[in-house]
């Protein structure tokens, strides 16, 4: 059964709208330390219940990665994400596919005969960032990659 959609609230609104603005798929901690610069006195609890509602009524995405934390992506379509095991960091993955050509929903769906509807997927790996740091020693004679601009 589905309740008639309140208006929106004045946190939850300011709590969307700074989402949408990073796409570095914050954690609910970190929501809180954006949101707070506009609303001083919302609580952590406040920003917790509201993104568990925006994400439930599919207004952003939650995402239950590996390491332990729980991150929030305002982006809705459907993507796929890499953390970086050193430094935490999660990136979108958007893969060139041109027309005609076979998506990973496609070929999940032919294996399985699903529908699929989306899918969440998460690879691990190391950022550029981290492997520029701790790159050095471990290959040898090891480039310094600075494309990343
Ligand atoms: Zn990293
Ligand atoms: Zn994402």
């Amino acid at each position: 059964m589905q309740r008639p959609q309140k208006r929106m609230t004045k946190q939850r609104s300011v709590i969307l709208e700074e989402l949408s603005k990073v796409r570095t798929h914050p954690t609910a901690y970190d929501v809180y330390e954006m949101v707070r610069v506009r609303l001083p006195r919302i609580s952590l609890g406040t920003v917790y219940r509201n993104l568990e509602h925006l994400s439930s009524s599919g207004m952003i995405k939650r995402l239950d990665l590996g390491g332990g934390q729980r991150r929030f992506d305002f982006v809705n379509d459907d993507h796929m994400h890499i953390r970086c095991i050193a430094c935490g960091r999660v990136d979108d993955v958007v893969l060139n596919q041109g027309q005609g050509m076979t998506t990973i929903e496609e070929m999940v769906g032919t294996a399985s005969g699903y529908q699929v509807l989306g899918c969440s997927m998460e690879f691990q790996g190391i950022c550029p960032r981290c492997r520029t740091e701790t790159g050095r020693g471990s290959g040898g004679r090891s480039e310094h990659h600075t494309g990343t601009d």
